[in-house]
């Protein structure tokens, strides 16, 4: 970009019709449904590239658990049909190569601000704008301000006494260098084993000289049973992709599975052993549907449990250390299902070691390694598998204001509150994309992105034809949603496990289940009923953009930019 003679980037004091925080898979889909309003547009990524998600977790082995017929747009016939995955499950750099090959396709990076980060955001009711301020030193006004900041962008490092102390190279899996990073010969140490662990401990062990694995709380993990793409199921989804994408949309978690009408308890045990065996070995996360009552009843989840912790002592050789992996004291999928490629086979090499931090806490980082409380570890690196604070860091990372000043951060101290997961009451023209409060991390994320897209381009477009400019939540309709998305995550088994999805990774972090555990499809219903009903729950405010309403359907009044 060229550079202003004050040096800051040229775009300083421009005014936007929307601008969009992040350019991952939320922001691309939104600023291309946003040039269809005829709208202006800018998006601000701290990346250098666009794949969010995907552009910094490079880490080895990183692969979504998601099937890759499914985990992808469906805004456009086109697109779909031209993509061509290479395995079942994809890896980081096809799904990287995706996101490059949307942006391309759409001719997206032209409305993009790479290496820009969003550090504060504030509404001026006199003005009905947003003032974004960039890391640049540049200033942006826009009317509306979307939240495109993903869920799990937000690189957690572990509070422990000394980091930052190690001499050699560490690494967060959250944000993985570009150029790669060798192994090679090396002493290497891994803290952490949820998904990003699960899958890059074994692709690390096979290359370092040594492996040393910090294990806090054990996890569930299935086989992935990736496989390279069969040219067959690739044609049959391609040819069904309409109808095979609507029933997605209306499923509980956005992606179609071999759901299950039968209860675990429902049937007998060598029935039941039967249904998981087959599951277990064609691998994915169908595991999780083999019965309708794995989420809710304790006595159902146990049997499925159990049969994990059955695969586990059979998969690991030392009956010790196949007990210290085993999990036990949550339920299974209460914490978010991992998905692996031979994890425990992992622990039979002879240049991996489980410490397990529940028998053996960490007591410091040192500069040489990790030091716990019976033996000092030394490395040559060290990798943080240690997750995000998911949901919320990425938008309480910024200083986002909205009516009288009112701060996010303050609003949300005891927890995250909007409406319909979608605005904040108090902060009229703010949009989140898959934000606390919606399915979101709960769900295939494409369809969920999709979904929240459309319903807020549908609201713009509302806005539009009737000249309206503001639109703010109500907090009594937000404090209803609040109320239903805690109300529906009571009846289910998730609050029973410390995860981040109650923020219980994150020390001090208020413990709120933060995503809608209602289902996609009846959220998507729930939207569109909010919608058709006038954007119930919703006020509109302003003035009309224009005196004239008879040539309002065709043409955008909010075009500012
Ligand atoms: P995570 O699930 O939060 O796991 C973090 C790990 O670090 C846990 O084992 C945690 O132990 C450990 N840890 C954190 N602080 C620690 C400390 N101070 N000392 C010792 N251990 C510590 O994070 P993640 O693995 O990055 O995954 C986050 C989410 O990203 C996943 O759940 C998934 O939704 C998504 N993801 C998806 C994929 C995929 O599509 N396949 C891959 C990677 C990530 P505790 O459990 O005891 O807290």
């Amino acid at each position: 970009m060229m550079q202003a003679p004050s040096g800051r980037p040229e775009i300083d004091g421009r005014q936007f019709d929307v601008a969009i925080v992040g350019a991952g898979f939320a922001g691309l889909c939104m600023l291309h449904r946003i040039r269809a309003l005829g709208l202006s547009a800018r998006v601000f990524e701290a990346g250098a590239d666009v794949g969010g998600t995907w552009y910094w977790n490079r880490y080895p082995g990183a692969r979504c658990d998601v099937e890759s017929m499914q985990y992808s747009f469906s805004f456009d016939e086109a697109l779909q049909q031209e993509w061509s995955w290479s395995e079942r499950f994809a890896a980081q750099p096809e799904i990287l190569r995706y996101a490059n090959h949307v942006a391309d396709r759409f001719d997206l990076r032209r409305d993009i601000s790479f290496e820009t980060r969003v550090e504060a955001a504030a509404w001026d009711d006199e003005r009905g704008l947003w003032t974004v301020e960039l890391s640049t030193g540049a200033t942006v006004s826009a009317r509306f301000c979307i939240m495109a900041t993903g869920c799990l962008s937000a690189a957690k490092m572990p509070e422990i006494p000394g980091l930052g102390s190690f001499a050699g190279p560490s690494y967060h899996t959250g944000a993985w260098p570009k150029e790669g990073v060798s192994f090679s010969a090396l002493r290497v140490g891994v803290i952490g084993t949820g998904s990003s662990g699960i899958q890059a401990i074994p692709v690390i062990a096979a290359e370092a000289g040594h492996l040393t694995v910090f294990q806090r709380t054990p996890n569930y993990s299935l086989p992935a049973g990736n496989a390279p793409m069969s040219p067959d199921y690739a044609a049959s989804w391609k040819a069904a992709y309409a109808a095979r994408r609507q029933e997605a949309r209306m499923t509980k978690s956005g992606a179609i599975y071999d759901f299950s009408e039968r209860g675990a308890l429902s049937v007998e045990e060598a029935e039941r052993r039967r249904e998981y065996e087959a599951r277990w070995n064609k691998g994915g996360a169908n595991f999780m549907h083999a019965f309708n009552d794995l989420a809710v009843s304790q006595e159902a989840n146990e049997t499925a449990a159990e049969f994990v912790r059955e695969q586990i002592r059979k998969i690991v050789v030392d009956p010790g250390v196949a007990d210290a992996l085993t999990p036990r004291d949550y339920p299974i999928g209460a914490k978010r299902i991992c998905l692996d490629t031979g994890y425990f086979e992992t622990f039979n090499r002879d240049n991996v070691t489980l410490v397990d931090l529940r028998a053996d806490p960490i007591e410091a980082i040192t500069p040489t390694g990790v030091r716990t409380t019976s033996a000092d570890h030394v490395f040559d690196a060290l990798v943080f598998a240690t997750g995000f604070d998911a949901m919320t860091g990425a938008l309480l990372a910024m200083d986002v204001r909205g009516r009288d000043g009112e701060s996010l951060r303050e609003k949300w101290a005891a927890g995250p509150r909007n409406h319909l997961g979608l605005m904040p009451a108090g902060f009229p023209n703010l949009f989140t994309i898959t934000g606390p409060g919606s399915p979101s991390v709960l769900s295939n994320v494409l369809v969920s992105i999709e979904q929240h897209v459309e319903w807020i381009a549908e609201c713009l477009g509302f806005m539009q034809v009737r000249g309206l400019s503001v639109i703010a939540s109500d907090r009594d309709a937000e404090d209803r949603w609040v109320e239903h998305v805690n109300e529906v995550a009571q009846r289910t088994l998730y609050p029973r496990a410390a995860s981040w999805y109650m923020g219980a990774n994150v020390p001090g972090k208020p413990r709120v289940f933060m995503p809608y555990i209602g289902g996609v499809g009846r959220y998507r219903e729930h939207c569109a009923a909010v919608a058709a009903a006038g954007y119930e729950g919703f006020r509109f405010d302003g003035a009309p953009a224009v005196a004239d309403r008879s040539q309002d359907d065709d043409r955008p009044m909010l075009r500012t930019g």
